[in-house]
């Protein structure tokens, strides 16, 4: 089931304030996809999340399941199932009673159909064992898998998930993450996942949307909104470590930073913001931007520098170099900026331009 979001509004007033939580949202998600719905704490996922599943009525524009027009038909008609970040589950109802309840009353179904159903999803979230449980006795991420199989058990057109990672640790997050990936995938439904952690987003998603203040910045495949950034925003946002940001200007067909010729340009002589990926950074003599070495740190595989340049966003910028490099701290070494991994952002609107 394709969904189509058409200039989609929701406005809330307080008192005296207007909030534009979604604003004039566009969205096409094709069929069997999903899609991570991505931004800071108060962009407006869940607003948005509540309008496809009906519990918010939007203030304007429109929601489709397929060429069905949803935008006014109540919650329990939209075929959707719903996961939230707490579980929600019925405490004094065993794992099986909490997965078949959404099917009580459904009245096509007979008792024998029914606990078919509750074991199908209960096996395909892999918690067929503990179907006589109640939920004080299942860990984070088996409460979590309850509310997906809940979520499911109606065999609903579009799955939506709100921040359903967040109060796991950090070892069943990743598990869980997995499992959402293939349950999806097994079951083809599309699935909208509501997250402000960029890295669940981009590990589990087909396409993300990156939100700020409810507005729609960029909708892409992980990988390509990565390498192309719309925005300082969409580039800062993400990314671990996060990308480096420096004041520079255009001169003459180069960019630089500081007296540091870092790159070629087509662009005009203006002040700029040049964002650079940690990765971005190759430790070479005949490199053109000085860096003095603050710190060196072993990761493993890798090695991250901290680096000091008084043109850094922050006087302390981070960079990450193939281990077997060498290089000493408190030293001045040069670094070649890779082309493909330095941006070039317009100063006032923090479009990017290269
Ligand atoms: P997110 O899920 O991205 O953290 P929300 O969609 O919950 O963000 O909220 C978006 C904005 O709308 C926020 O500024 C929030 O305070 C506001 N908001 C959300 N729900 C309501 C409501 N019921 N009444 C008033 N303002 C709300
Ligand atoms: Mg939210």
């Amino acid at each position: 089931m394709d969904i189509r979001l058409v200039n989609l509004t929701k406005v809330f007033n307080d008192k005296n304030s207007e909030v534009r939580a979604v604003d004039n949202l566009n969205i096409d998600i094709p069929s069997g996809k999903l899609i991570g719905l991505l931004g800071p704490s108060g962009c407006g996922k869940s607003t948005t999340l509540y309008m496809l599943a009906g519990l918010h009525e939007p203030s304007s524009g429109q929601i489709f399941f397929g060429e069905e027009d949803v935008t006014n038909l109540p919650a329990e008609k939209r075929g959707i199932g719903l996961v939230f970040q707490n579980y929600a589950l019925y405490p004094h109802l065993t794992v099986r009673k909490n997965i078949l309840f959404p099917l009580e009353n459904m009245k096509d179904l007979t008792k024998a159909e029914m606990n078919e159903r509750t074991e199908k999803y209960a096996r395909l979230v892999g918690i067929e064992e503990l179907l006589d449980r109640k939920p004080k006795q299942l860990s984070g991420g088996q409460q979590q898998r309850v509310a997906i199989a809940r979520a499911l058990v109606k065999e609903p057109r579009v799955l939506l998930l709100d921040e359903p990672l967040s109060n796991l640790d950090a070892r069943l997050r990743l598990q869980t993450r997995e499992e959402i990936r293939r349950i999806q995938r097994e079951t083809g439904i599309t699935t909208v996942f509501v997250t402000h952690d960029q890295e669940e987003a981009m590990s589990i998603s087909d396409e993300i949307v990156v939100m700020k203040f409810g507005v729609m910045q960029q909708i892409g495949v992980p990988q390509d909104v990565y390498d192309n950034p719309v925005n300082l925003f969409v580039a800062k946002f993400l990314g671990t470590p996060p990308i480096n940001v420096f004041d520079g200007y255009i001169h003459d067909k180069g960019i630089y930073i500081g007296e540091d010729r870092i790159g070629d340009t087509e662009l005009e002589d203006q002040e700029v913001i040049i964002g650079i990926r940690p990765e971005g950074f190759e430790v070479c003599e005949e490199g053109t931007l000085s860096v003095h070495v603050a710190q060196v740190e072993h990761i493993g595989r890798d090695m991250s520098i901290i680096g000091e340049n008084p043109f850094s966003e922050k006087p302390s910028f981070r960079f990450i170099i193939p281990s077997e490099t060498v290089v000493e701290e408190n030293t001045e070494i040069k670094t070649r900026v890779k082309p493909n991994k330095c941006f070039v952002f317009n100063k006032a609107t923090e479009e990017r331009l290269q």
